[in-house]
C-alpha cells in the first residue's frame, strides 16, 4: 500500500466517523425527549442532565474507536441514530445516579484483607454494633454513670490495655493517622532514626519517608537495605534524636542475606541513651500460633503486639482492619505518658476515629476479651485464615457441583490445589493451602468469563491463571454461593450469544 492510499482510508474513515458524531443530539435535545418525562417528577433535571452528558461522551469514543453498532442501527445501507439506544443509557445512568455506589461484591479471590474489597468483614456483634451506635444517640462522648462528657476512645482503652499487655491506649482514624500522631508528638524538629531496610510503602499511599515529612519529625535513616546493626543505630544518636522507630515490614521481607536488629536490642539501647522505642506493627495481631489454633504446619510470620510490649517497645502502633479483624482505626498503646501526649496532641481531634468504626472496634475486642481462644471463630479474618483444607475441599466440591449443572456441556468445572493469601500487607510468605473450583470453555475466554462474572448483578471478583476462572471458597460468605450461581448465569447467556 502506498502512502497516499493509506491516507486516503484514513481520511474515508474519518469522514464517515464526523458524520456519525454530528448525528449525535446536543443534550438539551435529549433531555426534551417525552421518554425521560417520568423521570423529572423523582429527580432534579441536573442529574439528567449529566447522565445525558456521560451517554454522549461514551458515544463519542465509542464512534472514535470505530465501534457503533450501540448506537446505530443500519437502514438501506444508511447508519440512522438509535435514539432508543441513547434514551435507555440515559435512563440507566439516572437509575446508578440515584442509587448507592457502593455494594456488596462477593470476593472469591481468596485474598483474605483485601484493601479493594473493605479489608476485614466484621464479626456479627459488631455489625449489631455499627448498627446500634448509627440508629440512635449513644454514649459516646458521654459518661453515663458520672453524667458528664467523655473522650470517646476511653470505651476501648481498657480492653486494649489488657488485651496487649500496656499502660493505656488511644485510637484515631487509622494507623497511617496513628503513625503521624505519635511522630508530631514525640518528634517534630527533631529526628527519628529509622532503618534504611524499614522505609516501608504500603498500598502506595503509605511511604514512611512522607509521613515523617507531615508529621515535623527528621528522618534519620541508618544501615544498608539487608543490614542494620545495632551499632548502626548506637552511632545515629546525637542530641537531636528523639526517638528510635521499628517499622514491621508489612508487605515485604527481606530473605536470604540480611539482618534487623530486634526490639529487645532497641530496647536496651534507648534505655541506655533514656530515648522511647516506637513500633509501628501495621498488622496488629493480638492472639498467638496457639489461640488460633492454626492448620498443622502453617507457620505465622508475624509479629504479636503483646510481644513486642513485652519485649520492651515503649509505644506500639498498629491497624483495627487488618490481622485485627476490626473495623478501620489506628491503635497506640504503650506507656501511660507516651499514650497521654500523643491523645491531647492538637492533630488528634483532626484523625479522630468515627462513631460507626468505634463501636465496631468495641464489639470486637470484647470478643478477644470473652473468648481468648475462641475468638477466631467469631470474626471473619481470623476464621478465614484458620479454616482447614479439608473444609476447603468440601466447599469446592458443593460450588463445582452448582456450576456443573448450571453451565453444560460447554464448560469445565474442575477443582484443584492452590493458595490464598492473608493480604492487606501482611503475611507476605504465608501460603495457605486451599482447593481451587476452575471454570474454563473451548466457546468462552477466561477473561469474557471473569468480566461477566464482575459485570454480574452482585459482583463476582475471580482470578485468573492459564485461561481458567479460579474461584477460591475461603473468601466467600454467607448468601455468596448463590450470587455466584447467579453470576455465572449471565456466562452461559452471553456465552450463547
Ligand atoms: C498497613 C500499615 C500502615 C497503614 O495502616 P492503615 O490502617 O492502612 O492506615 C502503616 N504501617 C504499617 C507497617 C502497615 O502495615
Amino acid at each position: 500500500m502506498t502512502h497516499n492510499e493509506s491516507s486516503e482510508a484514513t481520511n474515508g474513515q474519518v469522514s464517515e466517523q464526523s458524520k456519525l458524531l454530528r448525528q449525535l443530539p446536543a443534550v438539551d435535545k435529549i433531555l426534551d425527549s417525552k421518554d425521560l418525562e417520568h423521570l423529572y417528577s423523582d429527580v432534579q433535571r441536573s442529574v439528567v442532565s449529566l447522565a445525558a452528558a456521560e451517554v454522549l461522551g461514551d458515544a463519542r469514543t465509542s464512534i472514535l474507536a470505530g465501534d457503533n453498532s450501540l448506537i446505530f442501527v443500519e437502514e438501506e445501507g444508511e447508519k440512522r441514530l438509535n435514539e432508543d439506544a441513547l434514551i435507555d443509557a440515559v435512563v440507566r445512568g439516572v437509575e446508578k445516579m440515584s442509587s448507592p455506589s457502593m455494594r456488596r461484591v462477593v470476593n472469591a479471590t481468596g485474598v483474605i484483607i483485601h484493601t479493594n474489597f473493605g479489608r476485614s468483614v466484621l464479626a456479627e456483634e459488631a455489625v449489631f454494633a455499627v448498627a446500634a451506635a448509627a440508629s440512635g444517640y449513644s454514649n459516646l462522648e458521654y459518661d453515663v454513670d458520672r453524667g458528664r462528657r467523655w473522650k470517646r476512645w476511653k470505651h476501648v482503652a481498657a480492653s486494649l490495655a489488657s488485651l496487649c499487655g500496656a499502660e493505656d491506649a488511644v485510637v484515631v482514624n487509622n494507623n497511617a493517622a496513628a503513625v503521624l500522631l505519635c511522630l508530631n508528638e514525640l518528634a517534630a524538629g527533631k529526628e527519628v532514626i529509622v532503618s534504611r531496610g524499614e522505609l516501608v510503602e504500603i498500598g502506595g499511599s503509605f511511604r514512611m519517608p512522607d509521613v515523617m515529612a507531615a508529621s515535623g519529625a527528621i528522618l534519620r535513616e541508618v544501615g544498608a537495605t539487608n543490614k542494620t546493626r545495632l551499632s548502626d543505630y548506637e552511632r545515629a544518636i546525637t542530641d537531636k534524636t528523639a526517638l528510635i522507630l521499628k517499622v514491621h515490614t508489612s508487605n515485604y521481607r527481606i530473605v536470604g542475606f540480611s539482618e534487623e536488629t530486634s526490639v529487645k536490642e532497641l530496647s536496651a539501647l534507648c534505655q541506655k541513651f533514656n530515648l522511647p522505642l516506637m513500633v509501628d506493627l501495621g498488622s496488629g495481631l493480638i492472639g498467638g500460633q496457639d489461640s488460633l489454633r492454626m492448620p498443622d504446619g502453617i507457620k505465622m510470620d508475624e509479629p504479636l503486639v503483646p510481644d513486642t510490649l513485652r519485649d520492651g517497645a515503649d509505644i506500639v502502633a498498629f491497624s483495627g482492619d487488618k490481622l485485627l479483624g476490626a473495623s478501620q482505626a489506628g491503635i497506640v498503646v504503650g506507656k501511660r505518658n507516651l499514650v497521654e501526649r500523643t491523645a491531647s496532641n492538637q492533630m488528634a481531634r483532626a484523625l479522630r476515629i468515627d462513631k460507626l468504626s468505634l463501636a465496631a472496634l468495641d464489639a470486637t475486642l470484647k470478643l478477644y476479651t470473652k473468648w481468648p481462644t475462641r475468638a477466631h471463630e467469631h470474626i471473619p479474618t481470623l476464621a478465614m485464615l484458620t479454616m482447614s483444607v479439608n473444609e476447603m475441599s468440601i466447599r469446592a466440591e458443593e460450588i463445582r457441583t452448582r456450576l456443573g449443572s448450571l453451565l453444560g456441556s460447554d464448560f469445565e468445572v474442575d477443582v484443584e490445589p492452590g493458595v490464598s493469601k492473608a493480604g492487606g500487607g501482611t503475611l507476605p510468605l504465608l501460603e495457605l493451602p486451599t482447593v481451587l473450583v476452575s471454570v474454563s470453555s473451548p466457546k468462552v475466554s477466561a477473561d469474557a468469563i471473569e468480566k461477566a462474572l464482575r459485570l454480574a448483578p452482585t459482583p463476582v471478583i475471580a482470578r485468573i491463571a492459564e485461561d481458567k476462572v479460579l474461584l477460591d471458597p475461603r473468601t466467600l460468605l454467607d448468601g455468596d454461593l448463590d450470587a455466584l450461581v447467579d453470576a455465572f448465569r449471565s456466562v452461559t447467556t452471553n456465552g450463547n450469544e
